[in-house]
């Protein structure tokens, strides 16, 4: 069975004081019936050990060391508490040039430094208003998901690019229709396909959050704006956990 993932990109945002937020989550959650995932800037991952939560990083170099200012490794992520990493978020396709090629091999750095990758698809408004949609996704599942990945090791994110940030949401049968088809793909090619835990993220909040974890083959939410504070983010895992505020 997949399993149920609540996970909160903080993106560029979160200084030290921010911190209260997650303690205020942690008050609420600390026995939680799914899995919280927290991804802030790496320079608050050391101070979130004391947290009942998983962390994990945004953004990994495919190396392990080296001359790469500026950069940050998947064993420092490890070594400053981590245990899981996003990769391929439409933020580093757009902004850094990341093609899925990057992206597996980010995500084959994650698995030697024993993380999981939240390897991060999805199509542009440009082309789903072109009905490429699937194809989109069919290319970045066969070119981002090395062969090496598990349902221990990685979850996928589908997040519509034109859904991210902006308060458009597609349908629940759009939804439904993607994660459908990316779960026979993931079945079709790797022997536990139907155990990876598929998130949907854009624009996730509580007041949809109950109608889109209905979906088939929805396992959680990547969450981004509606993560950073805990009066926003705790309804989003109530939602997910099938409890009431
Ligand atoms: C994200 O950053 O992955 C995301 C889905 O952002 P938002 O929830 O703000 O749309």
């Amino acid at each position: 069975m997949p399993r149920k993932i609540a996970a909160g990109n903080w993106k560029m945002n979160g200084l030290q004081a921010d911190m209260v937020e997650l303690s205020k989550l942690a008050a609420d959650h600390a026995s939680a019936k799914v899995d919280v995932l927290i991804c802030p800037p790496a320079t608050l991952i050391a101070g979130c050990k004391d947290l009942p939560f998983q962390i994990g990083g945004q953004d990994c170099h495919p190396h392990e060391s080296g001359a790469h200012t500026g950069d940050i490794s998947a064993s420092m992520l490890a070594d400053a508490g981590a245990t899981a990493v996003l990769t391929g978020h439409s933020e580093r396709r757009t902004d850094h040039g990341e093609m899925d090629a990057d992206v597996a091999a980010k995500s084959k750095a994650a698995y030697a430094a024993g993380l999981k990758a939240v390897i991060c698809i999805g199509e542009t408004l440009t082309e789903r208003e072109a009905g490429t949609t699937l194809n989109v996704i069919d290319t970045q599942l066969a070119g981002s998901i090395p062969d090496t990945a598990t349902a221990a090791n990685t979850v996928i994110a589908y997040e519509p690019v034109w859904a991210i940030g902006t308060g458009k949401v597609p349908t629940l049968e759009q939804i439904g229709e993607v994660h459908d088809h990316i779960r026979a793909k993931l079945a079709a090619r790797f022997d536990d396909g139907a155990d990876f835990s598929l998130l949907y993220g854009g624009s996730v909040k509580g007041s949809n959050a109950v109608e889109i974890f209905g979906v088939s083959n929805v396992d959680g939410a990547l969450v981004g704006g509606a993560s950073l504070k805990a009066a926003d983010f705790s309804p989003i895992i109530h939602a997910l956990e099938g409890t009431s505020l």
